[in-house]
Protein backbone atom coordinates (compact mmCIF):
# COMPACT_ATOMS: atom_id res chain seq x y z
CA UNK A 1 0.00 0.00 0.00
CA UNK A 2 1.55 3.28 -1.14
CA UNK A 3 2.53 5.75 1.90
CA UNK A 4 1.16 9.27 0.69
CA UNK A 5 3.49 11.16 2.96
CA UNK A 6 6.47 10.41 0.61
CA UNK A 7 9.45 12.93 1.78
CA UNK A 8 11.51 14.56 -0.98
CA UNK A 9 14.32 12.78 0.06
CA UNK A 10 14.27 8.96 0.73
CA UNK A 11 17.45 7.49 2.71
CA UNK A 12 18.10 4.36 3.64
CA UNK A 13 20.16 3.54 6.86
CA UNK A 14 23.50 2.16 6.19
CA UNK A 15 22.20 -1.49 7.95
CA UNK A 16 19.62 -1.54 5.07
CA UNK A 17 22.76 -0.93 2.50
CA UNK A 18 23.00 -4.14 0.16
CA UNK A 19 25.14 -6.93 1.45
CA UNK A 20 25.43 -8.39 -1.94
CA UNK A 21 25.20 -7.47 -5.59
CA UNK A 22 22.87 -8.94 -7.68
CA UNK A 23 23.86 -10.74 -10.76
CA UNK A 24 20.66 -10.21 -13.20
CA UNK A 25 22.37 -13.14 -15.42
CA UNK A 26 21.53 -15.28 -12.99
CA UNK A 27 17.66 -14.99 -13.71
CA UNK A 28 17.88 -14.79 -17.35
CA UNK A 29 16.94 -17.52 -19.56
CA UNK A 30 19.11 -16.47 -22.76
CA UNK A 31 21.87 -16.06 -21.32
CA UNK A 32 24.47 -13.02 -22.74
CA UNK A 33 26.42 -14.69 -25.21
CA UNK A 34 30.62 -14.73 -23.91
CA UNK A 35 33.24 -13.10 -25.25
CA UNK A 36 34.79 -14.61 -28.29
CA UNK A 37 38.81 -14.73 -29.49
CA UNK A 38 38.56 -12.66 -32.53
CA UNK A 39 41.65 -15.14 -33.56
CA UNK A 40 40.02 -17.94 -33.49
CA UNK A 41 36.47 -17.29 -32.99
CA UNK A 42 36.06 -19.15 -29.56
CA UNK A 43 34.98 -18.23 -26.09
CA UNK A 44 37.41 -16.34 -24.35
CA UNK A 45 38.81 -18.86 -20.92
CA UNK A 46 38.95 -17.47 -17.77
CA UNK A 47 43.01 -18.03 -18.35
CA UNK A 48 43.08 -15.65 -21.49
CA UNK A 49 41.11 -13.15 -19.91
CA UNK A 50 43.53 -13.04 -17.12
CA UNK A 51 45.67 -11.71 -19.11
CA UNK A 52 44.25 -8.13 -19.31
CA UNK A 53 41.76 -8.13 -16.05
CA UNK A 54 41.86 -8.94 -12.37
CA UNK A 55 41.37 -12.82 -11.55
CA UNK A 56 38.42 -12.53 -9.40
CA UNK A 57 37.20 -9.77 -11.98
CA UNK A 58 37.17 -12.41 -14.37
CA UNK A 59 35.18 -14.81 -12.12
CA UNK A 60 32.54 -12.03 -11.58
CA UNK A 61 32.71 -11.73 -15.52
CA UNK A 62 32.11 -15.10 -16.31
CA UNK A 63 29.54 -16.27 -13.78
CA UNK A 64 25.70 -16.43 -15.48
CA UNK A 65 24.47 -18.41 -12.53
CA UNK A 66 25.01 -16.51 -8.80
CA UNK A 67 22.41 -14.38 -8.02
CA UNK A 68 24.58 -12.59 -5.39
CA UNK A 69 27.54 -11.97 -4.83
CA UNK A 70 28.99 -10.52 -1.48
CA UNK A 71 30.16 -7.15 -1.39
CA UNK A 72 33.69 -7.28 0.58
CA UNK A 73 33.95 -5.66 3.95
CA UNK A 74 36.27 -2.60 2.63
CA UNK A 75 34.22 -2.03 -0.15
CA UNK A 76 30.53 -2.14 1.91
CA UNK A 77 33.40 0.48 4.05
CA UNK A 78 34.25 2.48 0.85
CA UNK A 79 30.44 2.85 -0.11
CA UNK A 80 29.73 4.08 3.34
CA UNK A 81 31.21 7.45 2.79
CA UNK A 82 28.74 8.29 -0.68
CA UNK A 83 26.40 5.82 -0.25
CA UNK A 84 23.22 5.12 0.23
CA UNK A 85 22.89 7.60 -2.25
CA UNK A 86 19.60 10.22 -2.27
CA UNK A 87 16.75 8.70 -3.87
CA UNK A 88 14.66 11.98 -4.50
CA UNK A 89 10.55 12.36 -5.23
CA UNK A 90 10.54 15.41 -7.08
CA UNK A 91 7.65 17.47 -5.74
CA UNK A 92 9.09 20.89 -7.51
CA UNK A 93 9.09 19.09 -11.24
CA UNK A 94 6.09 17.50 -10.86
CA UNK A 95 4.25 20.58 -9.84
CA UNK A 96 6.25 22.83 -12.64
CA UNK A 97 5.06 20.35 -15.37
CA UNK A 98 1.59 20.08 -13.89
CA UNK A 99 1.59 16.03 -14.30
CA UNK A 100 -0.45 13.67 -12.45
CA UNK A 101 2.91 11.54 -12.80
CA UNK A 102 5.18 10.69 -9.57
CA UNK A 103 8.48 11.47 -10.34
CA UNK A 104 11.41 9.96 -8.33
CA UNK A 105 14.81 9.92 -9.38
CA UNK A 106 17.82 8.06 -7.73
CA UNK A 107 21.09 10.91 -8.08
CA UNK A 108 24.68 9.02 -7.97
CA UNK A 109 26.44 12.72 -8.64
CA UNK A 110 27.07 13.25 -4.42
CA UNK A 111 30.69 12.38 -4.75
CA UNK A 112 33.69 14.09 -5.94
CA UNK A 113 33.90 11.58 -8.77
CA UNK A 114 30.25 13.46 -9.65
CA UNK A 115 28.93 10.07 -10.88
CA UNK A 116 28.07 6.47 -10.27
CA UNK A 117 31.23 5.08 -11.86
CA UNK A 118 32.76 5.42 -8.45
CA UNK A 119 30.65 2.11 -7.46
CA UNK A 120 32.33 0.15 -9.83
CA UNK A 121 35.85 1.94 -9.81
CA UNK A 122 36.63 0.91 -6.31
CA UNK A 123 35.22 -2.44 -6.35
CA UNK A 124 37.50 -3.15 -9.55
CA UNK A 125 40.35 -1.52 -7.63
CA UNK A 126 39.83 -3.37 -4.54
CA UNK A 127 40.42 -6.70 -6.51
CA UNK A 128 43.53 -5.53 -8.25
CA UNK A 129 45.18 -4.74 -5.00
CA UNK A 130 44.08 -8.14 -3.42
CA UNK A 131 46.01 -10.08 -6.13
CA UNK A 132 49.08 -7.92 -5.45
CA UNK A 133 49.16 -6.17 -8.80
CA UNK A 134 50.65 -2.81 -8.71
CA UNK A 135 48.33 -0.89 -10.86
CA UNK A 136 45.62 -0.38 -13.37
CA UNK A 137 45.37 1.35 -16.65
CA UNK A 138 41.67 2.60 -18.38
CA UNK A 139 40.09 4.97 -20.38
CA UNK A 140 37.97 7.90 -20.09
CA UNK A 141 35.82 9.49 -22.10
CA UNK A 142 33.89 12.51 -20.26
CA UNK A 143 36.44 11.97 -17.92
CA UNK A 144 33.90 10.31 -14.66
CA UNK A 145 35.40 6.96 -14.97
CA UNK A 146 38.94 8.45 -14.90
CA UNK A 147 38.20 10.45 -12.09
CA UNK A 148 36.10 7.82 -9.96
CA UNK A 149 38.75 4.92 -10.74
CA UNK A 150 41.55 7.66 -9.31
CA UNK A 151 39.90 8.25 -6.77
CA UNK A 152 39.52 4.35 -5.65
CA UNK A 153 43.45 4.02 -6.67
CA UNK A 154 44.00 7.11 -4.50
CA UNK A 155 42.28 5.59 -1.35
CA UNK A 156 44.09 1.51 -1.95
CA UNK A 157 47.40 2.83 -2.81
CA UNK A 158 47.61 1.91 -6.86
CA UNK A 159 49.01 3.11 -9.37
CA UNK A 160 46.76 4.80 -12.04
CA UNK A 161 47.26 5.24 -15.63
CA UNK A 162 44.22 7.17 -17.43
CA UNK A 163 43.99 7.33 -21.61
CA UNK A 164 41.89 10.26 -21.94
CA UNK A 165 39.95 10.82 -25.43
CA UNK A 166 41.50 14.06 -27.36
CA UNK A 167 38.68 16.41 -27.53
CA UNK A 168 38.16 15.72 -23.76
CA UNK A 169 41.05 16.09 -22.52
CA UNK A 170 41.12 19.47 -24.47
CA UNK A 171 37.88 20.40 -23.58
CA UNK A 172 37.68 19.05 -19.79
CA UNK A 173 41.00 20.12 -18.37
CA UNK A 174 39.51 20.63 -14.91
CA UNK A 175 38.74 17.24 -15.23
CA UNK A 176 42.37 16.04 -15.48
CA UNK A 177 43.61 18.14 -12.75
CA UNK A 178 41.12 16.26 -10.48
CA UNK A 179 42.32 13.11 -12.05
CA UNK A 180 46.78 14.41 -11.39
CA UNK A 181 45.39 15.26 -7.84
CA UNK A 182 43.79 11.74 -6.90
CA UNK A 183 47.80 10.56 -8.02
CA UNK A 184 46.57 9.06 -12.14
CA UNK A 185 48.97 10.11 -14.69
CA UNK A 186 46.49 11.19 -17.64
CA UNK A 187 47.51 10.77 -21.48
CA UNK A 188 45.67 12.51 -24.20
CA UNK A 189 44.57 9.51 -26.62
CA UNK A 190 45.12 8.68 -29.13
CA UNK A 191 48.95 8.79 -28.46
CA UNK A 192 52.19 8.09 -29.30
CA UNK A 193 52.92 5.94 -26.08
CA UNK A 194 51.83 2.98 -27.76
CA UNK A 195 51.65 0.79 -30.87
CA UNK A 196 47.96 0.96 -31.60
CA UNK A 197 48.25 4.82 -30.71
CA UNK A 198 50.68 5.31 -33.18
CA UNK A 199 49.08 3.23 -35.87
CA UNK A 200 45.80 5.00 -35.30
CA UNK A 201 47.22 8.07 -35.66
CA UNK A 202 48.81 7.18 -38.88
CA UNK A 203 45.75 6.28 -40.15
CA UNK A 204 43.39 9.13 -39.15
CA UNK A 205 45.75 12.03 -39.21
CA UNK A 206 43.84 15.00 -36.16
CA UNK A 207 41.06 12.30 -35.02
CA UNK A 208 39.84 13.84 -32.17
CA UNK A 209 39.90 10.02 -30.10
CA UNK A 210 37.20 8.12 -29.79
CA UNK A 211 36.86 5.96 -26.40
CA UNK A 212 36.94 2.69 -28.91
CA UNK A 213 40.28 3.76 -29.09
CA UNK A 214 41.77 4.79 -25.50
CA UNK A 215 40.66 1.23 -24.69
CA UNK A 216 43.25 -0.27 -27.11
CA UNK A 217 45.97 1.97 -25.96
CA UNK A 218 45.06 0.98 -22.07
CA UNK A 219 44.75 -2.33 -22.57
CA UNK A 220 48.12 -2.69 -25.10
CA UNK A 221 49.93 -0.71 -22.09
CA UNK A 222 48.57 -3.23 -19.44
CA UNK A 223 49.12 -6.22 -21.36
CA UNK A 224 53.20 -5.22 -22.15
CA UNK A 225 53.73 -4.24 -18.68
CA UNK A 226 54.23 -7.19 -15.28
CA UNK A 227 52.31 -5.97 -12.44
CA UNK A 228 49.27 -4.37 -14.46
CA UNK A 229 45.78 -5.27 -15.92
CA UNK A 230 43.46 -3.43 -17.42
CA UNK A 231 40.09 -2.37 -15.68
CA UNK A 232 36.85 -1.06 -17.96
CA UNK A 233 34.26 1.63 -16.11
CA UNK A 234 30.85 0.30 -18.53
CA UNK A 235 29.35 -2.20 -20.82
CA UNK A 236 31.26 -5.10 -19.19
CA UNK A 237 29.02 -7.86 -17.06
CA UNK A 238 30.92 -7.29 -13.93
CA UNK A 239 30.27 -3.49 -14.24
CA UNK A 240 26.72 -3.80 -14.37
CA UNK A 241 26.82 -6.14 -11.28
CA UNK A 242 28.70 -3.44 -9.41
CA UNK A 243 26.10 -0.66 -10.27
CA UNK A 244 23.17 -2.88 -8.70
CA UNK A 245 23.68 -1.15 -5.65
CA UNK A 246 21.86 1.47 -7.57
CA UNK A 247 19.03 -0.53 -8.14
CA UNK A 248 19.06 -2.12 -4.40
CA UNK A 249 19.25 0.38 -3.22
CA UNK A 250 16.82 2.25 -5.06
CA UNK A 251 14.02 -1.22 -4.67
CA UNK A 252 15.31 -1.25 -0.65
CA UNK A 253 13.74 2.81 -0.36
CA UNK A 254 10.64 2.57 -2.68
CA UNK A 255 9.73 -0.63 -0.19
CA UNK A 256 9.84 1.10 2.63
CA UNK A 257 7.06 3.77 1.78
CA UNK A 258 5.37 0.66 -0.70
CA UNK A 259 6.19 2.78 -3.55
CA UNK A 260 6.25 1.07 -7.22
CA UNK A 261 7.65 2.49 -9.93
CA UNK A 262 5.94 1.98 -13.67
CA UNK A 263 8.31 3.12 -15.64
CA UNK A 264 11.85 2.88 -15.06
CA UNK A 265 14.22 5.44 -17.29
CA UNK A 266 18.32 5.38 -17.49
CA UNK A 267 20.34 7.08 -19.83
CA UNK A 268 22.54 4.02 -22.08
CA UNK A 269 26.58 5.11 -22.75
CA UNK A 270 27.73 1.13 -21.98
CA UNK A 271 24.76 0.52 -20.12
CA UNK A 272 26.31 0.16 -16.74
CA UNK A 273 24.27 2.46 -14.61
CA UNK A 274 21.20 1.07 -16.57
CA UNK A 275 21.40 -2.00 -15.84
CA UNK A 276 22.18 -1.31 -11.95
CA UNK A 277 19.33 0.62 -11.63
CA UNK A 278 16.97 -1.80 -13.38
CA UNK A 279 18.56 -4.89 -12.11
CA UNK A 280 16.17 -5.70 -9.32
CA UNK A 281 12.97 -5.07 -10.81
CA UNK A 282 14.21 -6.33 -14.19
CA UNK A 283 15.04 -9.79 -12.06
CA UNK A 284 11.54 -9.56 -10.84
CA UNK A 285 9.95 -9.09 -14.56
CA UNK A 286 11.96 -12.30 -15.56
CA UNK A 287 10.60 -14.35 -12.85
CA UNK A 288 7.45 -13.07 -14.06
CA UNK A 289 6.96 -11.48 -10.54
CA UNK A 290 5.94 -7.82 -11.36
CA UNK A 291 5.79 -6.32 -15.00
CA UNK A 292 7.44 -2.75 -15.31
CA UNK A 293 8.66 -0.59 -18.90
CA UNK A 294 12.23 -0.04 -18.97
CA UNK A 295 13.16 2.64 -21.17
CA UNK A 296 16.85 3.34 -21.96
CA UNK A 297 17.72 6.39 -23.65
CA UNK A 298 20.90 7.24 -25.62
CA UNK A 299 22.21 10.00 -28.34
CA UNK A 300 20.82 10.05 -31.44
CA UNK A 301 24.22 10.95 -32.79
CA UNK A 302 25.40 7.79 -31.22
CA UNK A 303 22.25 5.50 -31.77
CA UNK A 304 23.75 2.21 -30.55
CA UNK A 305 20.10 0.05 -29.94
CA UNK A 306 17.60 2.19 -31.88
CA UNK A 307 20.23 2.00 -35.41
CA UNK A 308 22.70 -0.09 -34.44
CA UNK A 309 23.06 -4.24 -35.21
CA UNK A 310 23.02 -6.85 -32.74
CA UNK A 311 26.12 -8.57 -33.60
CA UNK A 312 29.76 -10.09 -32.73
CA UNK A 313 31.66 -6.90 -32.59
CA UNK A 314 35.04 -5.15 -30.98
CA UNK A 315 35.10 -3.30 -27.85
CA UNK A 316 37.62 -1.27 -29.21
CA UNK A 317 38.83 0.68 -32.63
CA UNK A 318 42.43 -0.84 -32.37
CA UNK A 319 40.69 -4.27 -32.53
CA UNK A 320 42.68 -6.08 -29.80
CA UNK A 321 40.01 -6.41 -27.44
CA UNK A 322 37.94 -9.93 -27.71
CA UNK A 323 34.60 -9.74 -29.49
CA UNK A 324 31.51 -9.14 -27.58
CA UNK A 325 27.63 -9.76 -28.83
CA UNK A 326 25.61 -6.32 -28.63
CA UNK A 327 23.72 -4.26 -30.46
CA UNK A 328 26.33 -2.10 -32.09
CA UNK A 329 27.77 0.80 -34.46
CA UNK A 330 30.97 -0.51 -35.78
CA UNK A 331 34.28 -0.64 -33.85
CA UNK A 332 35.41 2.12 -36.44
CA UNK A 333 32.29 4.56 -35.13
CA UNK A 334 33.23 8.11 -34.40
CA UNK A 335 30.53 10.16 -33.02
CA UNK A 336 30.67 13.88 -35.07
CA UNK A 337 32.96 16.34 -33.24
CA UNK A 338 29.80 18.43 -32.51
CA UNK A 339 28.48 15.99 -30.09
CA UNK A 340 28.63 17.30 -26.45
CA UNK A 341 26.58 14.86 -24.78
CA UNK A 342 28.61 12.21 -23.56
CA UNK A 343 27.70 8.44 -24.53
CA UNK A 344 30.19 8.32 -27.17
CA UNK A 345 30.75 4.26 -26.91
CA UNK A 346 29.87 3.00 -30.39
CA UNK A 347 28.51 -0.80 -28.71
CA UNK A 348 26.47 -1.71 -25.59
CA UNK A 349 26.21 -4.00 -22.92
CA UNK A 350 25.98 -7.49 -23.90
CA UNK A 351 22.77 -8.30 -20.87
CA UNK A 352 21.62 -4.98 -22.02
CA UNK A 353 21.77 -5.98 -25.51
CA UNK A 354 19.95 -9.60 -25.07
CA UNK A 355 17.15 -8.17 -22.83
CA UNK A 356 16.52 -5.73 -25.50
CA UNK A 357 16.40 -8.12 -28.24
CA UNK A 358 14.13 -10.14 -26.06
CA UNK A 359 12.00 -7.31 -26.04
CA UNK A 360 12.13 -6.87 -22.10
CA UNK A 361 13.14 -3.16 -23.15
CA UNK A 362 12.36 -0.27 -24.97
CA UNK A 363 14.69 2.39 -26.70
CA UNK A 364 14.85 5.72 -27.58
CA UNK A 365 17.30 8.12 -28.66
CA UNK A 366 16.96 11.62 -28.40
CA UNK A 367 18.69 14.93 -29.94
CA UNK A 368 21.40 16.83 -27.92
CA UNK A 369 19.87 20.35 -27.93
CA UNK A 370 16.31 18.61 -26.35
CA UNK A 371 18.85 17.03 -23.68
CA UNK A 372 20.08 20.03 -23.07
CA UNK A 373 17.04 21.85 -22.68
CA UNK A 374 15.71 19.21 -20.34
CA UNK A 375 18.85 19.45 -18.20
CA UNK A 376 18.15 23.58 -17.92
CA UNK A 377 14.81 23.33 -17.20
CA UNK A 378 15.50 20.74 -14.47
CA UNK A 379 18.30 22.83 -12.66
CA UNK A 380 16.21 25.63 -12.00
CA UNK A 381 13.25 23.87 -10.69
CA UNK A 382 14.97 20.60 -8.95
CA UNK A 383 18.55 22.18 -8.16
CA UNK A 384 21.22 19.79 -9.45
CA UNK A 385 23.10 21.01 -12.32
CA UNK A 386 22.46 17.13 -14.12
CA UNK A 387 25.88 15.73 -16.22
CA UNK A 388 24.79 16.12 -19.63
CA UNK A 389 24.80 12.22 -19.72
CA UNK A 390 22.62 11.87 -17.13
CA UNK A 391 19.91 14.64 -19.22
CA UNK A 392 18.97 11.93 -21.60
CA UNK A 393 16.85 10.04 -18.85
CA UNK A 394 15.36 13.81 -17.44
CA UNK A 395 14.23 14.42 -21.36
CA UNK A 396 12.86 10.99 -21.61
CA UNK A 397 11.20 10.96 -18.20
CA UNK A 398 9.82 14.99 -18.53
CA UNK A 399 8.15 13.71 -22.02
CA UNK A 400 6.85 10.97 -19.99
CA UNK A 401 5.19 12.93 -17.19
CA UNK A 402 3.86 15.44 -19.83
CA UNK A 403 1.93 12.66 -21.57
CA UNK A 404 0.87 11.40 -18.10
CA UNK A 405 -0.55 15.03 -17.98
CA UNK A 406 -2.12 14.41 -21.60
CA UNK A 407 -3.52 11.52 -20.59
CA UNK A 408 -4.83 11.96 -17.05
CA UNK A 409 -2.48 8.76 -16.19
CA UNK A 410 -0.85 9.23 -12.78
CA UNK A 411 2.25 6.76 -13.57
CA UNK A 412 5.43 6.26 -11.17
CA UNK A 413 8.15 7.28 -13.30
CA UNK A 414 11.67 6.78 -11.75
CA UNK A 415 14.65 7.88 -13.35
CA UNK A 416 18.27 7.48 -12.80
CA UNK A 417 20.23 10.88 -12.60
CA UNK A 418 23.69 9.28 -12.96
CA UNK A 419 25.97 12.95 -12.41
CA UNK A 420 26.39 16.20 -12.01
CA UNK A 421 27.67 18.36 -14.78
CA UNK A 422 30.31 20.81 -12.84
CA UNK A 423 32.73 19.47 -15.32
CA UNK A 424 30.53 20.35 -18.62
CA UNK A 425 30.23 23.66 -18.79
CA UNK A 426 32.03 23.54 -22.30
CA UNK A 427 28.94 21.63 -23.37
CA UNK A 428 26.62 23.99 -21.44
CA UNK A 429 28.26 27.05 -23.23
CA UNK A 430 27.68 26.23 -26.61
CA UNK A 431 23.94 25.74 -25.11
CA UNK A 432 23.65 28.97 -23.50
CA UNK A 433 25.48 30.49 -26.57
CA UNK A 434 22.69 29.02 -29.04
CA UNK A 435 25.72 27.15 -30.76
CA UNK A 436 24.81 23.74 -29.96
CA UNK A 437 23.79 21.97 -33.38
CA UNK A 438 21.83 18.26 -33.47
CA UNK A 439 23.76 15.54 -36.19
CA UNK A 440 22.19 12.73 -36.68
CA UNK A 441 24.66 10.37 -38.81
CA UNK A 442 23.41 9.21 -42.15
CA UNK A 443 21.88 5.73 -42.99
CA UNK A 444 25.23 5.77 -45.31
CA UNK A 445 27.29 6.88 -42.19
CA UNK A 446 26.04 3.78 -40.63
CA UNK A 447 26.26 1.62 -42.84
CA UNK A 448 30.02 2.44 -43.83
CA UNK A 449 30.59 1.40 -39.96
CA UNK A 450 28.26 -1.11 -39.87
CA UNK A 451 30.31 -2.87 -42.76
CA UNK A 452 33.31 -2.87 -41.24
CA UNK A 453 32.03 -5.79 -38.54
CA UNK A 454 34.41 -8.68 -38.18
CA UNK A 455 33.89 -11.86 -40.19
CA UNK A 456 33.70 -14.31 -36.78
CA UNK A 457 35.62 -17.76 -38.16
CA UNK A 458 33.18 -20.31 -37.88
CA UNK A 459 29.40 -17.90 -37.05
CA UNK A 460 28.83 -17.44 -41.24
C1 LIG B 1 29.70 7.28 -17.83
C2 LIG B 1 28.45 7.95 -17.52
C3 LIG B 1 27.24 7.52 -18.09
C4 LIG B 1 27.14 6.43 -19.11
O1 LIG B 1 27.69 5.20 -18.80
P1 LIG B 1 26.82 3.91 -18.60
O2 LIG B 1 27.80 2.82 -18.48
O3 LIG B 1 25.93 3.77 -19.79
O4 LIG B 1 26.06 4.12 -17.36
C5 LIG B 1 26.09 8.17 -17.71
N1 LIG B 1 26.10 9.20 -16.87
C6 LIG B 1 27.24 9.65 -16.31
C7 LIG B 1 27.18 10.82 -15.38
C8 LIG B 1 28.45 9.03 -16.61
O5 LIG B 1 29.57 9.48 -16.06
Amino acid sequence: MENKNIPYKIYLDEADMPQAWYNLRADMKNKPVPLLNPGTGKPMTAAELGGVFCDELVQQELDNDTPFIPIPEEIRGFYKMYRPSPLVRAYCLEKALNTPAKIYYKFEGNNTSGSHKLNSAIAQAYYAKKQGLKGVTTETGAGQWGTALSMACAYLGLDCKVFMVKVSYEQKPFRREVMRTYGASVTPSPSMETEVGRRILAEYPGTTGSLGCAISEAVEVATTNPGYRYVLGSVLNQVLLHQSVIGLETKAALDKYGVKPDIIIGCAGGGSNLGGLIAPFMGEKLRGEADYRFIAVEPASCPSFTRGVYAYDFCDTGKICPLAKMYTLGSGFIPSPNHAGGLRFHGMSSVLSQLYHDGYMEARAVEQTSVFEAAEQFARIEGILPAPESSHAIRAAIDEAVRCRETGEAKTILFGLTGTGYFDLTAYQAFNDGKMTDYIPTDEELAQSIATLPKVPGME
